[in-house]
């Protein structure tokens, strides 16, 4: 499946505005993210990610492909779930791979349309909204919603790093 991703900096004020078009809240989450490195090939150059995600509803496993166009961060995905995340991290590290970052946040969820909105508070970091959608091979529709939706929001700038390189930059 393809994760169809635009970010944008979340000024002061965006949930009452997501609200103001018709967004419903969906729920607040905490993110743990443990990100990992490969002993075959360099992530960051690759543009790839693999993450053990533990939430309060439990834990996933994801990969993440390069991104595949230049004005969005979509990118192809596959997420199974995990229930134990300490085992999960035992077998990857006994495979070669090793944790090289981990991320905290506070995620709040909204429904817009078809897409869900993210209003993701990042430990070092501060505000950032995400507008995700749901797409297959032919995702140009999901990405027009998407871009769309954060030009309703006065959001027009979309940042396409991600939260491991904003922390770098740091
Ligand atoms: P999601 O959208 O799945 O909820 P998120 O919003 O918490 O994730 P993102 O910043 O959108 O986080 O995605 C995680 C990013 O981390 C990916 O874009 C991936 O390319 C990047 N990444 C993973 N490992 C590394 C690494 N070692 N160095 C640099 N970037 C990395
Ligand atoms: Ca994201």
């Amino acid at each position: 499946m393809i994760e169809v991703e635009v970010k944008a900096r979340a000024p002061p004020g965006i949930e009452e505005k997501i609200l103001g078009l018709g967004g419903e809240l969906m729920g607040v989450e905490n993110h743990l993210d443990l990100y990992f490195s490969s002993p075959f090939r360099d992530f960051a150059r690759t543009d790839e990610a693999l993450r053990i995600r533990v939430k309060e509803v439990g834990a996933r496993l994801t990969y993440k492909g390069p991104k595949l166009d230049s004005e969005t961060k979509s990118r192809r995905e596959l997420t199974v779930r995990v229930d134990d995340p300490i085992a999960m991290e035992s077998i990857l590290e006994s495979a070669g791979f090793s944790r090289a970052a981990v991320v905290k946040k506070k995620r709040t969820k909204y429904a817009l349309s078809d897409a869900v909105l993210a209003v993701d508070d990042v430990e070092g970091l501060g505000s950032f909204i995400e507008v995700e959608l749901t797409g297959d091979e032919n995702w140009e529709d999901q990405k027009r919603l998407a871009l769309d939706i954060l030009a309703k929001l006065g959001l027009g700038v979309s940042i396409r790093k991600s939260y491991l390189e904003l922390l770098a930059e740091r």
